[in-house]
């Protein structure tokens, strides 16, 4: 087997097809003979969407990936925790790795049962954000955005074949392939009116450290959105969800490394920890609902390992959930 690497592979261009898992692992591509997520310790370099969960949505260039665990014949049965797997795409994400994407692809014939077939390579994705949230079944699944690299350069196959044929995706959801180009573009460029707003009313002066940031044409600062802007969440462009924040804070922010409370304390959304205070002028109207939205997005709820069958769901249920976290976090 090749040795593992980040990013794209000699040799094999997007849109190459595999006979089965064997030959990906083979090839490099996708280097767990069974499981969706291929890590290590470092970080995982691919990902296998064959619509075996779901809660995940396939929107061409943009995939919201559901982690691993608590999956049983493709029903979320159990909480996912951030560790093993999904922990590695967490860090995929922080370390600011692409991703390979691979998609499982299944046939049809007539009006028989589809046949498990071939898996694609489908590029590089950066895996831009994290959260948590309940799934379909009432569990809490982890989350990843993946993004297409070079959207132009990656697959000459329409994907309208994949979401005709593929479980849960209709014909649908290949319309909607247009706007969501869109909201890649708009990720990057935002709505600068508002940001400028909300960085000219706090003078470029953190929200959270109350640094400034001085270069020759004045403060640096950022705008960091409290519930981002953009599929899935598609929070507001407004003032009421917007922070000033430097770098260092809107990176913690947007990576869960501090939530903020009703009482604007900052605190670890893991431990509870207190970190400090988030600065508001009384002429910036937070909007809280956008604030409980970002909290729950980082909320943890009991880590029960994953064992099929019924036990782990009577775990579940008499250990309830965490008491410290539920009074700081609810
Ligand atoms: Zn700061």
């Amino acid at each position: 087997m090749p040795e593992r690497k980040f990013g794209q592979l000699d040799g094999i261009p997007p849109g190459t097809y595999f006979a089965d898992r064997h030959e990906l692992m083979v090839s490099g591509v996708h280097r767990q003979p069974q499981a969706g997520i291929a890590w290590t310790r470092n970080g995982a370099d691919s990902v296998i969407l064959s619509g075996g969960y779901e809660d995940d949505e396939d929107h061409g260039d943009i995939v919201i990936y559901t982690g691993e665990g608590g999956n049983l014949n493709r029903k979320q049965i159990a909480h996912q925790s951030l560790t093993r797997g999904n922990f590695a795409l967490a860090q995929t994400c922080t370390a600011g790795q692409p991703v390979r994407l691979v998609r499982g692809i299944k046939k049809r014939y007539g009006s028989g049962a589809s046949i498990e077939g071939k898996y694609r390579y489908d590029g590089l994705y950066a895996v831009d954000g994290y959260w948590s949230r309940l799934g379909k079944s009432g569990f809490r699944v982890w989350q990843f955005k993946l993004v297409r690299i070079d959207a132009d350069q990656v697959v000459g196959v329409p994907l309208a074949g994949i979401l005709e044929s593929a479980p849960g995706y209709d014909a649908g959801a290949a319309d909607e392939s247009a706007p969501r180009l869109e909201s890649v573009v708009r990720r990057i460029v935002r709505n600068t009116e508002v940001a400028a707003s909300v960085k000219e009313l706090y003078a470029g002066r953190c929200q959270v450290c109350q640094t400034t940031i001085p270069t020759l044409a004045g403060n640096y600062s950022e705008a960091a959105h409290i519930q981002p802007l953009g599929m899935p969440h598609n929070g507001p462009d407004h003032p009421s969800n917007v922070l000033c924040l430097c770098p260092n804070h809107h990176v913690m922010f947007d990576l869960g490394g501090f939530v903020v409370s009703d009482d604007l304390e900052l605190m670890s959304p893991r431990t509870g920890e207190l970190l400090g205070r988030l600065h508001v002028l009384p002429n910036h109207n937070i909007d809280m609902d956008r604030i409980r939205y970002h909290r729950r997005m980082f909320q943890e709820d009991i880590v029960v390992p994953f064992e099929p069958g019924p036990r782990s769901y009577r775990a579940r249920k008499s250990r309830g959930q965490d008491g410290q976290q539920q009074k700081l976090l609810s």
